[in-house]
């Protein structure tokens, strides 16, 4: 995996190009690249006990458990994006999400290292919707009670820390 995409300075070409935290800086021309954390979103949605979950189509996490999300759009908020996300891969509008947790993960993406911050976003269903699956992302989905859920088949670290603590809320 390559975590430092960038070998060379795109405006001077000087290989004096280093990142350092989130900060590409050229030793020669001074030009400076800020490799910020990107913005995603994901939801977990719920319908009495159970708690739905995609199964990933591809690499990253490929056949492992995901949540409905993706990357912010420029121009777009966390709420937006969570609603698109959900559209697009779902097929199913939900508008009604209550914000949970933010946790930053790692996203590994044809040979890049990307850092995000995710924000989990919940809603709740009264009755299960019938879903039109996004092929190129999802391979299938699974409605799980909270005992069936299994955080180790989950494939991001920010997705399990989401479902650890909203299935300790739950508890209480
Ligand atoms: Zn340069």
């Amino acid at each position: 995996m390559q975590t430092n995409p960038f070998t060379f300075c795109p405006a001077c070409k000087s290989h004096a190009f280093t990142l350092t935290n989130n900060r590409y800086f050229c030793d020669d021309c001074h030009f400076t690249f800020f490799l910020n954390a990107a913005s995603a979103a994901a939801g977990i949605i719920v319908c009495g006990d159970e708690v739905l979950f995609t199964i990933r189509q591809k690499e990253p996490g490929k056949g492992k458990l995901g949540l409905p999300g993706g990357f912010v759009d420029f121009g777009e908020s966390m709420e937006d994006a969570i609603c698109r996300e959900t559209l697009e891969e779902l097929g199913v509008e939900i508008t009604q999400w209550q914000y949970l947790l933010t946790a930053p993960n790692t996203y590994d993406y044809a040979n890049v290292r990307y850092h995000t911050c995710d924000g989990f976003f919940v809603a709740h269903l009264q009755e299960k919707p019938e879903l039109t699956l996004q092929e190129s992302e999802i391979a299938g989905v699974k409605w799980l009670k909270h005992p069936e859920i299994q955080l180790e088949d989950i494939a991001f670290a920010s997705m399990r820390k989401a479902l650890a603590h909203y299935l300790s809320q739950c508890e209480k």
